[in-house]
């Protein structure tokens, strides 16, 4: 299934060309914030989902092209993510890299962006006026939990999570020698985590490590590798950021970026595709 969150605050699930607004099912209070709605309905997926797939024939719906799709994500409370993760990304950015000596998140374990710093469809792409900075586009694939946890096994570790979805980690390169800031601020300006155009349910990406992954720049290809590719996999990348802290529902992994990443300007149009889970388009302003 394909959830999403359209308009303001409705929760939908994306069916034949249409949105089904699925908000009715949500407890009267958490309907009330798409971020509450949405942590509340991953929260209760199991027990929730025969009243969706009902709903699907019941419920009122919007053709999709007619509504603003926004962050599937609205509200999570962590945005973890791994650095250096497919091989040929690793060395391609030279001096203005922070990791040194090919460490993998194996090595060297995640990093964070700020939650606030999650963008949609519908708001795009915010670039900070600060003249002479590069901004990068590294399109990655989203990985959304379901059941929480403390100390994830690998072996266990797919049947936590709840979706899969397309995320853009937009940066502010360092320039080596005198502008190297942290690399959680350079990585949570407001809009800087486009995450969209909805979740695909775990159910329907079996194994995530076998999706192409691509992204495009003015119509221009600039990323595009394979799942397969990636150091350390999904089920590891949960397993070892649960040894530090319970995941919970909603939380976000990006999966780290293949190579390719490069600059984007004001006025450029962005567009990431993830086999499987969808394709995304955003305006950069
Ligand atoms: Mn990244």
């Amino acid at each position: 299934m394909k959830i999403c969150v359209f308009d303001t605050r409705r929760i939908g699930v994306v069916n034949d060309g249409f949105v089904v607004d699925i908000t009715s099912l949500i407890p009267v209070g958490c309907d009330q914030d798409a971020g509450l709605a949405m942590n509340w309905l991953i929260r209760n997926w199991v027990s929730s989902r025969p009243a969706v797939s009902t709903g699907l024939a019941t419920l009122p719906k919007i053709p999709l092209s007619a509504v603003k799709l926004r962050s599937p994500v609205q509200a999570p409370k962590h945005v973890f993510a791994a650095p250096a993760n497919y091989q040929k990304h690793i060395g391609e950015l030279g001096a203005q890299a922070v990791t040194k000596g090919s460490r993998t998140a194996r090595e060297q374990g995640f990093f964070l962006k700020a939650p606030g710093s999650i963008t949609g469809i519908a708001e795009g792409i915010v670039l900070p006026a600060l003249p002479g900075r590069r901004f990068d586009h590294e399109s990655e694939l989203a990985v959304i939990i379901g059941t929480g946890g403390k100390n994830i096994p690998r072996a266990e570790a797919l049947s936590h999570v709840f979706g899969y979805s397309c995320l853009v980690d937009l940066t502010m390169r360092i320039e080596p020698g005198h502008r190297e800031e942290e690399r959680s601020m350079r990585k949570s300006f407001s809009t800087f985590t486009p995450i969209g155009p909805w979740i695909v349910t775990a159910d329907e990406v079996p194994n995530p490590q076998v999706l192409s992954n691509k992204l495009w720049v003015n119509g221009n290809l600039k990323q595009q590798a394979n799942t397969k590719d990636m150091i350390v996999a999904v089920d590891e990348l949960i397993e070892l950021i649960s040894a530090v802290i319970e995941l919970s529902p909603g939380d976000v992994i990006a999966t780290g970026t293949p190579e390719g990443v490069g600059p984007v300007i004001q006025g450029d149009t962005l567009e990431i595709e993830i086999e499987n889970v969808g394709r995304m388009g955003l305006l950069i302003q």
